[in-house]
């Protein structure tokens, strides 16, 4: 082999916080902290405070490849911790504080962190846990003072950088050795650790940086409504700097009317979060008659974006809807950018174009299977299960032996993802169910997310749900549950016949039922299986 001759440089987290403090010294970072108080920063300072967190780690003890875990809101004291923990060669191991207390504990011993920085709003949960948890140290908080607390061995997040030495230079290390680790949700069995290299998040970070990703760049504002402990807030923390973007960072306050307040005060252009996050986010702008002139695009993922949360917010508001699909594993997968072909269709076809869940990415290679592990054509209409390769997919997981997630099928090993999906020629997906929650009437397939985002279109409709029930005759036929503006009595009929023109005929649910809330998951998807629970007793209609 005739070996390249470029320089031996290797991909690091540590460039990109590099690259964002030499460059981008008026470039503004503004954070929300758990007190409320807003927080004017900008990348040169992240830089250099980064660097004493690091330096603080290193007194700690911390050396590379120990696991340093954050139990933390979206803000600046956030993103110092993640480059000082992975620009040192330590693993980043954000903890999702939705979970269940005992998971917590689970994650965190699985991990073996050795320090973990807590917001001063987690205070309870750490304290909870800190008698289970067989590796911690030192717990962190995430402020100015040490709040009254009852765990041992707790430190002040400012006195403790203050004491420290800033490292003059990050360490030089192999890009294929481990950066970040986050835990996927565990609906079913115990949580999985993903483990990110170096190399993958750089090269995931370009990708979320090009135009058909997510187009992050230095001209934009951008708003990070995905929790920092959701997948790494999908690369925008990386992406940002390695772009010299504005971040906000909203703190724990994520109500519409505090999100909304941040994209007018902070000219917000761009940001990205679940649909949940943006159904709120609409229906306060419809009550309150304000606006948001300079939001332009939104990335909407993690959970099925409905049509009609697209139309409203392109036609109302002027903010273009980018679905994208993506999971833990591999963070972005696909984007909603149109293709050129797209771009000359009617508006009609393109909007059923954005309400599939994007496009192939380039770095994330997807293929369809079926049952018999034979490859299903993409033809845009045939389902099967969506498999995932590429250099940021992962490959295995953390202190798994037995994987049956991944099958060497096709021409190598992929990732099964559990998405049942159809594809087109041009690689956009349209994830059809997880699945556990595809509806099986008859021998046939149901999708609950068709039937959920239908419903979101009916009159006084704010969140819908479907789930498969038994049913005597059908083995399992949907039940659609749904929240109602408030004053709105349910009128069930009125609801099928809104969903009717979308469907096939024998898809209409058999039941509808309204509930004041629908239970989510830890990331905001909603919860399925509690949903089955709740309405396990549930008598169909004659
Ligand atoms: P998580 O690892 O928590 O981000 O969850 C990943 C899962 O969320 C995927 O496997 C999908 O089931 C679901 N998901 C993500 N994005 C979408 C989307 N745009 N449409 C439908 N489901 C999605």
């Amino acid at each position: 082999m005739l070996r390249g001759l470029n320089m031996d440089r290797q991909l690091l987290v540590s460039s990109l916080i590099d690259y964002a403090g030499r460059n981008h010294s008026a470039t503004e970072v503004v954070a929300t902290d758990s007190t409320g108080r807003v927080h004017r920063t900008n990348w040169t300072q992240v830089h250099s405070r980064a660097r004493q967190v690091a330096g603080a780690l290193k007194a700690e003890g911390i050396e590379q490849g120990d696991r340093v875990g954050t139990i933390a809101w979206n803000d600046h004291r956030h993103l110092e911790v993640y480059y000082g923990i992975t620009g040192i060669g330590s693993i980043l191991h954000t903890v999702n504080p939705r979970l269940r207390e005992q998971q917590i504990a689970w994650i965190v011993n699985h991990a073996e962190d050795q320090i973990v920085f807590v917001d001063p709003d987690f205070l309870p949960i750490a304290e909870k846990i800190a008698s289970e948890t067989t590796s911690v140290r030192s717990w962190v908080v995430l402020g100015e003072e040490l709040p009254t607390t009852s765990l041992r061995n707790a430190v002040a997040y400012e006195e403790w950088i203050e004491e420290s030495s800033p490292i003059d230079e990050w360490p030089i290390l192999d890009e294929w050795s481990a950066a970040t680790l986050c835990y996927t949700s565990g609906t079913t069995g115990n949580p999985k650790g993903v483990i990110q290299s170096h190399r993958s998040i750089v090269l995931q970070t370009w990708a979320t940086c090009t135009g058909d990703g997510h187009d992050v760049n230095s001209s934009q504002s951008i708003l990070l409504a995905v929790p920092m402990f959701h997948v790494n807030g999908w690369a925008i923390p990386f992406a940002a700097a390695m772009s010299g973007a504005k971040l906000v960072l909203p703190g724990p306050d994520m109500s519409a009317e505090a999100l909304v307040r941040q994209i007018q005060d902070e000219r917000v252009t761009f940001s990205a979060g679940v649909p949940t996050i943006w159904l709120s986010v609409v229906q306060y702008l419809q009550e309150s008659g304000t606006d948001v002139p300079s939001l332009n695009r939104l990335a909407v993922g993690g959970a099925a974006a409905p049509r009609s949360l697209m139309d409203t917010l392109e036609d109302d508001y002027g903010v273009f809807v980018s679905h994208v699909w993506g999971m833990t594993e591999m963070t972005q997968g696909s984007a909603g950018r149109f293709t050129h072909r797209v771009e000359g269709l009617d508006r009609e076809e393109q909007r059923s174009r954005q309400a599939m869940a994007g496009r192939e990415i380039y770095g994330v290679e997807l293929r369809l299977i079926d049952e018999n592990g034979d490859e299903v054509q993409r033809d845009g209409t045939t389902p099967g299960e969506l498999l995932a390769r590429g250099p940021w997919v992962a490959g295995s997981y953390f202190g798994l032996d037995d994987d049956s997630t991944h099958i060497p099928a096709l021409d190598g090993v992929w990732l099964r993802t559990g998405d049942v999906a159809t594809m087109d020629r041009e690689g956009y997906i349209s994830i059809v169910d997880r699945a556990k929650d595809v509806i099986k009437s008859g021998g046939e397939w149901i999708s609950s997310i068709e039937l959920e985002n239908a419903a979101v279109g009916a009159p006084g409709v704010v969140e819908a749900a479907a789930v498969g029930l038994p049913h005597d005759r059908w083995g399992e036929r949907p039940l659609l549950i749904v929240v109602l503006e408030p004053g709105k009595e349910l009128d069930a009929d009125e609801v099928l016949e809104s969903i009717k023109p979308h469907v096939a005929s024998w898809w209409l649910p058999n039941g509808v039922v309204a509930v004041e809330e629908i239970p989510h998951t830890g990331t905001g998807k909603i919860d399925k299986k509690a949903l089955r629970e709740q309405f396990k007793d549930f008598e169909w209609p004659e």
